[in-house]
């Protein structure tokens, strides 16, 4: 069986020699010594100035719209992971779908400014399978308009723009280490703020709203993460070079492979040093689409629709017309890609696509 994609794990003697620091220090959460030198060591990495590792992406996402004070309406992305719009909707601000540019999958930032009313309060853009969004528009009109900005970064793990890691961007980025992105922490997240006030602010209302052992700062939840998660963390972190440099070669191959497929393949945005997280194709239509997924199941291959379907047509959010992203959605299908995934196994799976194409 293939599926779309498998955790990188390390090797366990490597886990083990954490696990032993954990048992030896009894010391299992609250901001122990391991969760500080993965923030350290990550920060290391990406040269990167704030970073506060918490228990998965969407907590991430919920304590990033609560820190900036959201309210009113946020202007979001219809083609992304469910969290992005449901963080939105949990915190009582009412997302407001523009649509997206057909070519890369991001935010549409010709259409925004149409959307902005004296209730918009920030925009919350995904940077869709990790291929960063026209920051430099989208900051432009955030600024004219006096608009927060929030990434969800959740597929950007490595990602550089401009020579600068893509978390860098927005008020606030946020990134998922589930277990199923390209770096895992097993369950996790991150947010990055853009400053050191409001890395405080996160820092105490990721922990309670603790500000001393007494005291409160303001209302907080537990976004805390454990030893073991980053200690998992801690790991990974030595294999990414490797990670990312494998996927880069499985992500050309299929490119290389499937280059007779009648698909189309993401837009990734000029001066960006991708990593490669996702391989998504898109077909001409969903009825192609819905074939060769089929013929892929019957061989023990699942792809997933990634992102099926587009949030504009969710039934907790107001009807909005978003026909770009109802389109994609309909059409579009990420290929397994993952560390363990074999030249064989990728040749398989060309070969059926091929096949259930021809006939
Ligand atoms: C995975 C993902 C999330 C949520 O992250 P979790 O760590 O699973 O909570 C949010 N946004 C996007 C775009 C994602 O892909």
């Amino acid at each position: 069986m293939i599926q779309v994609t498998s955790p990188y794990l390390p090797p366990i003697e490597e886990f083990n020699y954490y696990t032993t620091k954990i048992w030896d220090n009894k010391w299992l959460t609250n901001n122990g010594p391991l969760v500080n030198d993965f923030e350290l060591k990550f920060k290391d990495e990406f040269n990167l100035n704030h970073f506060l590792f918490v228990n998965n992406g969407t907590i991430a996402l919920q304590l990033a719209i609560k820190a900036l004070g959201l309210e009113g309406e946020v202007i979001t992305t219809p083609f992304s992971f469910i969290a992005t719009t449901s963080s939105i909707v949990w915190d009582n601000c009412k997302p407001i779908f523009v649509d997206i540019n057909p070519n890369t999958f991001n935010i549409d930032p010709n259409k925004i400014e149409a959307s902005i009313t004296k209730k918009t309060s920030a925009i919350l853009a995904t940077h869709v399978f990790g291929n960063p969004c026209d920051i430099e528009a989208i900051s432009e009109i955030a600024s004219k308009h006096h608009l927060k900005v929030i990434y969800d970064a959740a597929h950007c793990f490595g990602v550089q723009y401009k020579g600068r890691s893509v978390l860098e961007f927005g008020d606030i980025s946020t990134i998922s280490f589930h277990a199923t992105k390209l770096f895992h922490t097993t369950e996790g997240g991150g947010v990055f703020p853009k400053s050191a006030e409001l890395t405080q602010k996160l820092a105490s209302m990721r922990n309670f709203g603790f500000k001393t052992a007494e005291s409160f700062d303001g209302v907080g939840i537990n976004g805390k993460n454990s030893e073991f998660h980053a200690a998992m963390g801690l790991c990974n972190l030595k294999y990414v070079q490797e990670i990312r440099s494998k996927r880069k070669e499985q992500f050309l191959y299929y490119v290389e492979k499937l280059r007779n497929l009648n698909v189309s393949f993401q837009g990734i945005h000029e001066d960006t040093d991708y990593n490669y997280a996702y391989f998504p194709i898109l077909f001409k239509s969903e009825q192609a689409l819905l074939k060769a997924k089929s013929e892929l199941e019957l061989n023990w291959i699942y792809p997933r629709r990634y992102f099926y379907p587009s949030l504009s047509t969710l039934g907790y959010v107001d009807k909005q017309h978003t026909p770009v992203s109802d389109d994609i959605s309909q059409r579009i299908l990420c290929l397994p890609l993952y560390h363990q995934l074999t030249v064989e196994e990728q040749d398989y799976i060309c070969r059926i696509l091929l096949r259930a194409q021809n006939n």
